[in-house]
């Protein structure tokens, strides 16, 4: 017997879509839920609220720090605190709603309605690549080369630091062309670094950025963050989270798109299965919901491009000019705002504020 569904990817993506999904859906995860962090886990508290996972957050911040080299500037975030999280809760709580089943294997590719892995092969009829940068199905290289030149990349290590406010470096004695970050959790900060342009060679500087504080580095974990919003189609596939690009330019947050855009494409997926869509309407539906976010991606992006291309000193003037009172006041209400994640269990389409298009229902 096939399935309705098959997900490659159990992390914030794959849990998003499968939690709208009822019928037999089927989630291909090599690690055991939550085992495999690659993030420093940092996302808007009213993810967690909304996701019913209060349990899993370890600190909440009401204060960033932005270090330029030349200044400090404050950002009070009273009014959209953020928290810090532990991953293998915050997935593990993800799951526990998911009726889908969950198969530990990795997902090696597809040969037509065939998912082949390393448990054998299984049959579904759609088929979603929630499977992070690598989009194992879609092959990242053809997913994100023809938008983006450079994936910024990075990583992190836990260290014993004490703090309870996020901070980050845009400091190009730091790490040029890219930035640092300092997150508090309950016992420890995850510090880490992320270049703009592809450096793979980020142990040196963050060694160098530990030191300030005199700190050892830990065993480390990072990757890519694909952020460019691209199709998130190919062929007939659909794509979700980091494997479609969807992680924020400039900040790299890609947790709460991945949820956001996860529940929205599960939820489309679940009117298909009902019937109440083709699948190629679904595809549409998809595409342009994703589409329509588009705006935020872009603006980002050309700020992430002006902190690559211009002096230290013109990049710390722009920054202490986006937090100034009147500016802050506008950019940061919208950027919390964006890709507001759902209670899972009241998910409808209309939150969404999609409709299904007209002449989309099936036979
Ligand atoms: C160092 C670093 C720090 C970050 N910190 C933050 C942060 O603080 N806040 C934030 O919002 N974003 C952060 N991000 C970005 C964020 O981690 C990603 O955008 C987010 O994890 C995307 O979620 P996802 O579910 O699409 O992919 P992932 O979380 O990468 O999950 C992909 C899943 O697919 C599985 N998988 C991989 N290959 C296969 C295969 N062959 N078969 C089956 N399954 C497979 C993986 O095991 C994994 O479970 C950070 C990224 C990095 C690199």
């Amino acid at each position: 017997m096939g399935y309705d569904v098959i997900i490659a990817g159990a992390s914030f993506a794959g849990l998003a879509v499968a939690s709208q999904l009822r019928g037999r859906v089927l989630v291909v995860e090599p690690y055991p839920i939550g085992e495999h962090q690659t993030s420093a886990c940092a996302t808007p508290l009213s993810v967690a609220e909304q996701l019913g996972l209060m349990d899993s957050v370890l600190g909440v911040q009401r204060r960033l720090v932005i270090h330029t080299r030349t200044s400090k500037i404050v950002v009070d975030l009273s009014g959209h605190p953020y928290c810090t999280f532990d991953y293998k809760k915050f997935c593990r709580g993800m799951a526990h709603g998911v009726s889908a089943e969950i198969l530990h294997a990795r997902v090696l590719g597809r040969e037509g309605k065939r998912l082949v892995t390393t448990r054998g092969p299984f049959e579904g009829e759609l088929f979603v690549d929630a499977s992070g940068w690598r989009a194992v199905l879609a092959e990242r290289k053809a997913a994100f080369l023809p938008c983006q030149r450079f994936l910024s990349f990075g990583i992190e290590t836990v260290a014993p630091k004490a703090g309870d406010e996020l901070g980050f470096w845009f400091d190009p004695e730091v790490l040029p062309r890219g930035f640092a970050w300092d997150f508090p959790i309950d016992l420890g900060n995850r510090i880490g670094l992320a270049s703009y342009v592809e450096n793979h060679r980020l142990k040196p500087p963050l060694d160098l950025f530990l030191n300030r504080w005199g700190l050892p580095r830990g065993e480390t974990h990072g990757g890519y963050f694909p952020a460019m919003l691209p199709r998130p189609l190919s062929g007939d596939l659909f794509l979700v989270g980091d494997s479609a690009g969807q992680c924020l330019p400039l900040t790299g947050e890609g947790i709460r798109p991945a949820i956001y855009f996860g529940q929205a494409c599960g939820a489309i997926i679940q009117r298909v299965l009902s019937g109440e869509l083709t699948p190629e309407a679904g595809r549409q539906a998809y595409e342009s919901f994703v589409g329509r976010h588009q705006r935020l991606y872009r603006a980002l992006r050309f700020a992430q491009n002006l902190g690559v291309r211009l002096p230290a000193t013109l990049t710390a003037f722009l920054l202490a000019v986006a937090c100034a009172g009147p500016f802050l006041s506008y950019i940061l209400p919208r950027y919390t705002a964006f890709a507001g994640v759902k209670n899972p269990h009241a998910c409808d389409l209309g939150l969404f504020g999609i409709n299904a298009p007209r002449d989309s229902t099936g036979p």
